[in-house]
């Protein structure tokens, strides 16, 4: 089968691999759609792995299953998650399933980029879903992706009537939008420093869009919000001055969702005095579990999150080095979907 194996950002290649062979508790899943993530173009994330087959939020179709498997059968079209949790170990227990140890050891064999994938039994067990019919592939590709703006969002307590600012305007930005509206906040701001991602907030929600490079963003968040700053500031862009830009407009008591890492190497600057004085509290959220992919899939089939609004390009499995590029560097788009085109 094609895969496209990851060497670097620029330097990803079409090449033939063994279709993986499933046992007795396992799927095959031919790839239909996936999309590329923010953390797919972390270079320094990905180094010390390569090379790799990437993809983490694909769907697609059934086309073997094991003997012992009972709740799924080939023609089923589904999403399955690369990362699950045993769901009995002490942070399970906690509900932190995104930290527990087994997490970051599951996946996709060999990753959503490929023609194939393999789907082990406990992710098929614990968070495989069968996609309703109105669900399309492309759409299906944004389960992953909600679902982690749906946990980053439960653990930061959004309320009715809180204003919200989001730092980045990429999907996940647009996505916590939406999500931010779900929820009950009546003023919505989204920062970026890329005009035509301002241009996509404003249409898919925004209230109030700044561009930090032409504008003083803290003067214009005071402005709109009589002097105090936003109870809610989610940081989605994987950088430091977001994150120093974040603590400067959020008010006292408010919370800052932090939904993107920086370089291991990174420090930001915060001040412990004020952080205390004003009981700001900063709150990360990494990944998705399958509680929150459920609610995803949800959302998406009852068109609350307008999921096909969110994919501004679409590139065939063949073209997943041109996916990747539009992703990357240009930013003129939202979410990049790669195609398995027959
Ligand atoms: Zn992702
Ligand atoms: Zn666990």
């Amino acid at each position: 089968m094609k895969v496209a194996m990851y060497y670097s950002l620029d330097d990803i290649r079409m090449e033939d691999m063994p279709k993986p062979k499933i046992g007795p508790d396992e799927i095959l899943v031919e790839m239909e759609a996936c999309g590329v993530c923010g953390s797919d173009l972390m270079d320094w994330y990905l180094r010390s792995r390569v090379p790799l087959v990437l993809g983490h939020e694909p769907a697609g179709v059934i086309v073997e299953a094991g003997k012992n498997v009972k709740d799924f059968k080939v023609g089923d079209r589904v999403f399955a998650h690369h990362h699950v949790a045993d769901l009995k170990c002490y942070y399970c227990k906690k509900g932190d399933y995104t930290l527990c140890a087994q997490f970051r050891q599951t996946h996709l064999e060999p990753g959503g980029f490929a023609e194939f994938f393999k789907v082990a039994a406990p992710n098929l067990q614990i968070d495989t879903l069968k996609l309703p019919d109105g669900v399309s592939f492309e759409e299906a590709t944004l389960i992953e992706p909600v679902g982690c703006c749906i946990r980053a969002q439960n653990k930061g307590g959004i309320r009715k009537g809180d204003n919200v600012a989001i730092v980045g305007a990429g999907p996940s930005g647009i996505i916590h939008a939406m999500l931010a509206r779900i929820a009950g906040a009546t003023h919505i701001m989204v920062t970026d420093i890329v005009d035509y991602r301002l241009k996509m907030a404003e249409r898919l929600g925004a209230d109030l869009t700044i561009n930090p490079n032409k504008e003083n963003l803290v003067e214009r968040i005071r402005e709109s919000t009589e002097g105090r700053g936003v109870d809610v500031v989610i940081v989605t862009a994987p950088n430091v001055k977001a994150v120093e830009d974040g603590v400067q407009i959020v008010r006292r008591g408010g919370k800052l969702l932090l939904f993107a890492p920086t370089q291991p190497d990174q420090y930001a600057r915060l001040s412990p005095h004020s952080l205390f004085f004003s009981e700001i509290s900063v709150i990360p959220s990494y990944s998705v579990s399958h509680v929150e992919t459920r609610t995803a899939l949800h959302l998406i089939s009852s068109g609350r999150i307008k999921a096909k609004e969110l994919i501004t390009h679409r590139f065939p499995l063949s073209r997943t080095a041109d996916a990747f590029q539009t992703a990357a560097r240009t930013k003129e788009c939202l979410k990049v979907v790669v195609l398995n085109q027959k």
